[in-house]
């Protein structure tokens, strides 16, 4: 069965996108620890960061470094903390959260968001992304 990331990859699922390449995908938490934060995923479907080859785990490290340079322009933050964790859904995703506290890295305390909050913080995010 297809991970829930795999169906927002194949449109089946929506979500507020960030960036896109052909490999991989960046979009919003669904359930942020703060605003902005995104969530970076290798299109090709593996549970696991280490189990990833390494064109894809190198690939993944660049793109998650572009959007969090993107981030760090649009939100106002102290910097942007990168995590590889948690059990929830079985496909890597390398979480990139917008610090002031580190509380903020804790997954403790969520950001309540409307819709229309989301897509405004993915457009603004969007803006920055380098293609270069
Ligand atoms: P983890 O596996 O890192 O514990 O949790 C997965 C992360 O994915 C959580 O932060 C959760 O909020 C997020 N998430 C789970 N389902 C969805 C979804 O359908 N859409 C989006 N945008 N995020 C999701």
């Amino acid at each position: 069965m297809s991970s829930i990331f795999s169906k927002i990859i194949s449109g089946e699922i929506p979500c507020h996108k960030v960036a896109e390449t052909d490999d991989f995908l960046a979009f919003l938490d669904i359930n942020p620890n703060a605003k902005g934060h995104t969530l970076c995923i290798p299109k090709k479907e593996v549970d696991q960061l280490f189990d990833l080859d390494k064109t894809t785990y190198n690939g993944l490290m660049a793109f998650s470094r572009t959007v969090a340079i993107a981030i760090k322009k649009a939100i106002p933050c102290k910097r942007i903390g990168l995590t590889v964790i948690g059990l929830e859904v079985p496909h890597v995703h390398v979480h990139l959260i917008p610090l002031n506290t580190m509380e903020d890295a804790q997954f403790i305390k969520k950001e309540k968001s409307t819709s229309e909050d989301f897509q405004a913080t993915a457009t603004a995010i969007a803006r920055f992304i380098s293609t270069s």
